[in-house]
């Protein structure tokens, strides 16, 4: 069922790449599996966090965060109104416009207070505020021919009960696969086996990662010569206004 000497290649692909000591690939039928130890979360504005959560439940900051998201929705459909009716001067607009963004920014800082609340809620004793990471945190990639896909597992442990929570998301990673090389790119890439030029054809769909500004792309090849196979990865830096636009 499994294809050795793709296993020894996955292998020696590893050795070269040198990516991460912990992290290791292995191929079940056509699928590979990524497994590789991540940092712990970081959370921000931890001391506003931390202050907002010891006074609201998490009934009241839900509530919170959704009306200032209404707050915006409506202060910025009455400064639209306005605009198209032009009822009102310049500055009427202006304090509009401040007014939503600044709604906006305090319903999305209220979601990551939430997200904070919910990473140190102790499931098991109902407890805020009382889990904390620990063990090794890993993220599992599984790629196979028609998907990609990626979580991230982390150890909670309550400091109060000492239970440990399993908790296993994607956490916010934009993780697709993209679409394949067209063939004259790769007429001029040797083989590092055989070191014959164009023999390597794509063999399936890149995976395609994005963590923060970074955005890590894997490609799959195979010699038609030779018949060893590399999987290569490149990283590059996100501009973001090319994705607003
Ligand atoms: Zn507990
Ligand atoms: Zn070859």
């Amino acid at each position: 069922m499994y294809n050795q000497s793709e296993f020894g290649n996955l292998e020696n692909y590893l050795l070269e790449k040198k990516l991460c000591k912990k992290t290791s690939c292995e191929q079940v039928l056509n699928t590979y599996i990524f497994t590789g130890a991540v940092e712990y979360k970081k959370h921000r504005f931890k001391k506003v966090s931390l202050f907002l959560i010891n006074i609201f439940d998490e009934k009241a900051l839900e509530i919170m965060s959704k009306m200032f998201f209404l707050f915006c929705v409506i202060i910025s459909l009455i400064t639209i109104v306005n605009i198209l009716s032009n009822g009102y001067g310049d500055w009427f607009y202006i304090t509009g416009i401040v007014f939503s963004v600044i709604s906006l920014i305090i319903s999305l800082f209220i979601q990551n207070v939430l997200e904070y609340y919910h990473d140190t809620f102790c499931k098991k004793c109902g407890k805020k505020l009382a889990c904390e990471e620990t063990g090794e945190p890993v993220m599992k990639e599984t790629s196979s021919y028609g998907e990609y896909t990626l979580t991230v597992t982390r150890h909670w442990k309550c400091r109060y009960c000492g239970n440990v929570d399993i908790r296993e998301s994607q956490e916010n990673i934009f993780a697709e696969q993209g679409e394949m090389l067209p063939e004259v790119s790769l007429k001029n890439i040797e083989c590092n086996k055989c070191s014959e030029t164009g023999t390597l054809v794509e063999i399936k769909k890149p995976d395609i990662k994005e963590i923060g500004r970074q955005r890590l792309t894997r490609r799959y090849y195979k010699c038609t010569v030779c018949g060893h196979e590399e999987i290569n990865e490149s990283e590059e830096i996100i501009n973001r206004r090319k994705h607003i636009g």
